[in-house]
């Protein structure tokens, strides 16, 4: 089974995509992971486009992907997590695979902003916090090396909700595409992922 799953930031996406991957026996396809372990020519070409602060070409990334389907652990299918993001690139992927099915893991702007509200990190080490779910023992300085604790700017509300917004607008007309189960990601992990494995019939 070829799987797309879906959510904004703070979802629970990548946690439920992990789980369902095992619980399926088919591969977990991040497309963040998959460019993180590029090597040679390609990773300093992602490297020059991270660097300049520009996306990496759809184009690329769709031939990255294309050679990941063709290996072999995707013979019974996968779970795709990060890609598309947009409607063209929903397109686009369509012309190298045939998505079977396409779940959203649905949260309220006002969870995605408490889940990410708490994050804080060490401006010294740079080891990263939440005072809601991973608190450090003194609520000021980080447990590994004594230095503050800061709200990074992309942790900061405006940015949290300048993000959904994007989200909202790009990506939930890639689920018009396609046949959608929209699951209620604001319950247990347990309880997300029972729900998932229950809209697939398996
Ligand atoms: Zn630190």
């Amino acid at each position: 089974m070829k799987l797309l799953l879906i959510g904004p930031q703070a979802s629970g996406k990548g946690t439920q995509a992990k789980l369902l991957a095992e619980k399926l026996g088919v591969p977990h396809i991040s497309t963040g992971d998959l460019l993180r372990a590029q090597t040679g020519e390609i990773r300093k070409e992602i490297d020059s486009y991270i660097v300049s602060g520009n996306l990496y070409p759809n184009e690329k990334m769709l031939k990255i992907l294309k050679e990941r389907f063709e290996r072999e652990d995707c013979n019974e299918g996968y779970i795709l997590d990060g890609f598309p993001r947009n409607l063209k690139q929903a397109e686009m992927l369509d012309e190298i695979t045939k998505i079977d099915k396409v779940i959203e893991i649905d949260i309220s702007d006002e969870e995605a902003v408490r889940r990410l509200g708490g994050r804080v990190s060490c401006e010294n080490c740079d080891e990263g916090y939440n005072l809601v779910t991973i608190p450090p023992k003194d609520p000021d300085k980080c447990d590994k090396c004594g230095g503050g604790l800061v709200i990074r700017d992309d942790d900061k509300e405006d940015a949290i909700r300048k993000r959904l917004g994007i989200y909202h607008g790009d990506t939930e007309p890639i689920l018009a595409r396609y046949g959608l189960v929209k699951i209620n990601g604001e319950q247990s992990i347990e309880k997300v992922q029972e729900e998932i494995v229950e809209s697939l019939g398996v």
